[in-house]
């Protein structure tokens, strides 16, 4: 793809104003760009950083149009963006990540087939739309195993664990999604993921391999380093680095993956989970504990800048901070090595992502 660079003093299109949105925001101003917001809602994160808010539906051609306008380049902090959308956008402007990609990465089933197409590992799954077929998926994959919504899920929400003996018809409507996949339950060592920039010319610059702890399906803490052999880290890294270049993605893609206890039939140590095309939660610490952020990365691919440094310059664990979490953030303030970022949600409801705190250490 030709490479267009929009130097500093540009306007970055953003889709979506969430906290991912407000961090690429606040890195975007700090090279010198403005940022102007796409999102339905009146109040949020992303709001209250940016240089502008269009408010419109994704799917009102006319708000969209409007938007394109008046922005150098678009690019989006939420993979569910109806396709549609960014076809109606990339008439006027380029899109950074585009709809081909997006399409692979909304869907379950297209994300797990595109891995393993591309000769990565991934657990075992099938595609499944009725109960029927759910209880002949399972009896090809064998129980425990876990459904999923093909689409629309994030933090665990849409999935449902299947025990032996299980009433498929239960656990079908429980899920509550017109298609699904069912996955076989991963014994693994740990999770890790890889966070990748990619510039239109083929450029690549990828982040080490991080440790995530998730708790009730959400990420609870990343750490670095993830503490995992040296071959493990290497697998994890060409997986993540393969699928970027594999899907053409400009601007970044993270990877989730399944570390192994032992390499599977295949000689894979680790499986690929889940891809999101934009900045990921298990990339925060990257502000606090490297040269340069997922998010300016981020600015620095869409906008055809060098990319930056990967290489982190300290230790760092990262908390998320949800829900009623949040009301610590005196005693984390209270803490030398403890870098805080809130998020400015008025609301902690359980679960919600409030903000996140980056405890960093020497090297
Ligand atoms: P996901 O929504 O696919 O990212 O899943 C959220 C979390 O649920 C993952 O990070 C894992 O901790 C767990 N999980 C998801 N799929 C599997 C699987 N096939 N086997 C074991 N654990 C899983």
């Amino acid at each position: 793809m030709p490479m267009k660079t929009i130097p500093p003093g540009g306007i970055i299109g953003m889709l979506g104003g969430g906290q991912l949105g407000r961090m690429t925001a606040m890195a975007a101003a700090r090279l010198g760009y403005r940022v102007h917001v796409f999102c339905p809602e009146d109040d949020a994160p992303a709001l209250q950083v940016c240089d502008m808010h269009v408010r419109g539906d994704f799917l009102d051609e006319k708000a969209l149009t409007g938007f394109a306008r008046n922005v150098d380049v678009i690019t989006l902090e939420w993979e569910n963006i109806p396709i549609k959308t960014l076809e109606v956008l990339s008439y006027a402007r380029p899109v950074h990540p585009g709809a081909a990609v997006l399409r692979v990465a909304q869907d379950r089933v297209l994300e797990k087939t595109f891995a393993r197409d591309h000769g990565l590992g991934t657990a075992a799954f099938r595609p499944v739309h009725s109960a029927t077929e759910l209880a002949a998926a399972a009896k090809d994959i064998g129980l425990p195993a876990l459904l999923k919504s093909t689409r629309m899920g994030y933090d665990g929400k849409g999935q449902v664990l299947i025990a032996p003996g299980a009433d498929m018809q239960k656990a079908w409507s429980d899920m509550g999604a017109p298609a699904g996949i069912l996955e076989a339950l991963v014994d693994f060592e740990c999770e890790v993921s890889v966070i990748v920039a990619r510039r239109a010319d083929g450029a690549v610059a990828a982040y080490p391999p991080v440790r995530n702890i998730h708790r009730n399906q959400i990420l609870a803490e990343t750490r670095v380093p993830a503490g995992i052999a040296p071959a493990v880290a290497e697998e994890a890294l060409k997986a993540a680095t393969g699928m970027a270049a594999a899907l053409d993605v400009v601007g970044l893609l993270a990877v989730e993956m399944f570390v192994l206890k032992q390499a599977d039939k295949d000689g894979h140590r680790v499986l690929v989970n889940e891809i999101a095309p934009r900045p990921h939660n298990s990339g925060h610490w990257t502000i606090d504990a490297c040269g340069c952020s997922q998010f300016e990365q981020l600015v620095r691919a869409v906008c055809g800048l060098p990319l930056g440094t990967t290489e982190p310059h300290s230790r760092a664990v990262m908390h998320n901070l949800l829900g009623s979490d949040v009301d610590q953030w005196q005693d984390w303030l209270k803490q030398p090595n403890a870098r805080l970022h809130l998020y400015g949600k008025a609301e902690a409801r359980p679960g919600r992502k409030m903000g996140h705190v980056t405890v960093v250490d020497k090297l």
